[in-house]
């Protein structure tokens, strides 16, 4: 069993993150909070590793192409006009594109956070996953406004300047995919540590 304070999660600042100077930002707030960045670079992702990053699965891509609907019938748009179908495993592959092709658009900052319940403290800190209905405080809550009623109309993805780990599972799965063999460092944080 690992102690509390080891417990590693997977953030990526996305490339509306990147676009705005918010990096900085990104990493202040998990800093400020007691968390540790024990892995951090730069990179140009790759058409397949993103496609590798996000689930294949059905259920996962459905559940995209659902809320989607949910948001159509919210606002009273046309799904039908938008996406030439209502049937949300048509659409949520669809969804799944644009986010490849946003994630490809600019270079991504990839990070390693490590603290107490890191997985869920970073999750509170990025705030909801829609921006515009994200705390105000929050990483996107501050620095987006971004809808899926906007970005679904313009044919993109929701741009919401980070990307973080689900679940601790999530979190390895994703730190093997994209960090590979590469350190995770090891030091103490004053105050936090010792
Ligand atoms: P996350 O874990 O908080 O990033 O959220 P999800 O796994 O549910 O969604 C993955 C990404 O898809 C989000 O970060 C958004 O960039 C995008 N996204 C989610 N829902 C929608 C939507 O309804 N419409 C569009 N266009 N993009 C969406």
């Amino acid at each position: 069993m690992k102690h509390p304070k080891e417990e590693i999660t997977y953030v990526m600042v996305k490339p509306d993150g990147v676009r705005k100077g918010l990096i900085g930002e990104v990493i202040k707030r998990f800093e400020q909070h007691d968390l540790k960045i024990v892995a951090l670079e730069m990179f140009q992702p790759s058409h397949d590793q993103l496609n590798d990053h996000y689930p294949k699965d059905e259920a996962w891509i459905t559940r995209l192409g659902e809320k989607t609907k949910s948001t159509y019938e919210k606002y009273g748009y046309d799904m039908l006009a938008d996406f030439g179908t209502t049937d949300t495993s048509k659409i949520g592959p669809e969804i799944r594109k644009w986010l490849v092709e946003y994630m490809k658009s600019a270079p991504l900052v990839k990070i390693i956070v490590q603290g107490v319940h890191a997985v869920d403290i970073v999750r509170k800190l990025a705030g909801d996953t829609l921006p515009y209905r994200a705390t105000v405080g929050t990483i996107r809550g501050d620095f987006s406004i971004d809808s899926p009623a906007l970005a679904n109309k313009e044919k993109r993805a929701v741009m919401n300047i980070i990307h973080c780990s689900e679940t601790p599972e999530e979190a390895e799965h994703e730190i093997k995919h994209w960090f590979g063999k590469s350190p995770i460092y090891n030091y103490k944080r004053f105050g936090v540590d010792e």
